[in-house]
């Protein structure tokens, strides 16, 4: 089994709704964000996830989030853009393009500084 991963990131704003503090003004983060894909077995070359395949999905996903208001966009108009938020949202757009018979999307953690983040498990891989 191999748990296979890229990094990336988008900049953005937010403000968070019904919160008792600075964050329900508008303000921005760089968030950094990790894909990670489990494969069962390898294909022919010996890879579980070509990292060129992976990346092409997720940039799709990121490049909606890349410097936009998150709270002008769905599904953040009524959900609130929080970091947990967000990752269940990337999972959510990238599990059907990333399941295949040898791998599926297993995780995606997104890190709103570099001490502070969180890890979105699919359904069936929660621990
Ligand atoms: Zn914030």
């Amino acid at each position: 089994m191999y748990d296979i991963f890229i990094n990336t990131h988008f900049s953005s704003g937010h403000h968070l709704r019904d919160y008792p503090g600075s964050c329900e003004y508008p303000h921005g983060h760089n968030w950094k964000v990790r894909v990670t894909v489990r494969a069962h077995e390898l294909d022919e070359v010996g890879m579980g996830i070509d990292f060129k395949v992976l990346k092409q999905h997720v940039k799709v996903v990121i490049e909606q989030l890349d410097h936009r208001n998150l709270n002008e966009m769905e599904p953040f108009t009524t959900v609130n853009p929080s970091s947990e938020h967000i990752a269940r949202y990337i999972f959510e757009q990238l599990q059907a393009p990333l399941a295949t018979a040898r791998y599926h999307l297993f995780s995606v953690s997104v890190h709103e500084t570099d001490s502070a983040g969180l890890i979105y498990y699919g359904k069936s891989d929660r621990p």
